[in-house]
């Protein structure tokens, strides 16, 4: 088994603690460059804070 790292799965937290006394993380198997498994690596590179769900318009070029 390759499995080095069996108890650091993914970091994302499952829910804010403000909502919950307990810590829970995803613990999915992690990407190897992140802290997060496929799933919530996605997330964590998409902010929807900055990325509205409106479809982009582009501006008009300037003739
Ligand atoms: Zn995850």
């Amino acid at each position: 088994m390759n499995d080095d790292q069996p108890r650091r799965g993914c970091q994302w937290p499952m829910w804010p603690h403000s909502s919950r006394p307990n810590h829970q993380y995803c613990g999915e198997r992690k990407r190897p460059e992140s802290s997060y498994c496929e799933k919530h690596y996605a997330l964590s590179i998409r902010n929807p804070d900055e990325e509205p769900s409106r479809p982009f318009v582009p501006r008009r070029l300037a003739a």
